[in-house]
């Protein structure tokens, strides 16, 4: 570990103490997320370096929080789900993510898998969250300025994409993207009515399970300077 890690991680702790962390774990736990390996990773990811300093005492409650531009950092609630999810079936090598935003769904997921290849549109919100990974020292993270609706084609397939805004349909490229027996995590719907969609590449076409309301922020169209 680097000594600027370091620093970073111990800063952590002393600006939101570890009860906390902890107690958001629990609550987590007591929700029905009972992935160990995924919790684990929650709780050593610190958060309120995602949000803004002004934010920072609120990082570890289970909420979505304004990250500029008229967007959100996930709730970690809907973190630890997706990522559950995406694991469910076994370990994952190449994990595309739509909608890196503050990049703290990045840095769980990149604990948690081989790769993670992260499409962002807003090249603001992408260039803070690369700084982010690069201070806390996670490098097996690609980042993309481009329109998730179109995937990354070049680097396809995936095992696994995760969708962190709601779409009005499932992206057609996301289907072809995914590789066989490969599991797509995705919110569909508009406004109020959204639900979350678990799809698999199947030998045979894909399977779609519907899991239950969300709420996201809408996946838009095109990059933004
Ligand atoms: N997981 C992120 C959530 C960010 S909110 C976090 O925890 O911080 C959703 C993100 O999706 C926003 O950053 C938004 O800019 C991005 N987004 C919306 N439409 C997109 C698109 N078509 N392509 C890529 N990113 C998109």
């Amino acid at each position: 570990m680097g000594r600027e890690q370091d620093d970073l991680l111990r800063r952590g702790i002393g600006m939101t103490s570890q009860r906390t962390r902890e107690r958001l774990i629990q609550r987590l736990y007591e929700e029905g997320l009972t992935n160990t390996q995924v919790l684990e990773v929650i709780r050593r990811t610190p958060r309120h370096l995602f949000v803004d300093e002004a934010l920072a005492h609120r990082a570890y409650e289970d909420t979505a929080l304004p990250i500029g531009h008229n967007q959100t950092i996930s709730q970690p609630y809907m973190v630890a789900r997706m990522s559950e999810l995406l694991l469910a079936a076994g370990p994952l090598d190449k994990v595309l993510e739509i909608g890196t935003g503050s990049g703290y769904q990045t840095a769980v997921l990149s604990q948690l898998v081989e790769r993670v290849f992260s499409v962002e549109r807003i090249k603001v919100l992408q260039d803070r969250a690369k700084e982010r990974l690069v201070e806390l020292n996670l490098r097996n993270v690609v980042f993309r300025w481009g329109d998730g609706w179109e995937g990354w084609p070049a680097l396809a397939p995936y095992n696994g994409i995760i969708v962190t805004a709601v779409a009005t349909d499932v992206p057609q490229a996301l289907l072809d993207q995914l590789a066989p027996g490969g599991r797509l995590v995705i919110p569909v719907g508009a406004g109020e009515v959204q639900q979350l969609m678990l799809i698999i590449r199947e030998e045979q076409g894909f399977s779609r399970q519907v899991l239950g309301a969300v709420r996201f922020v809408p996946l838009l169209n095109g990059p933004l300077a």
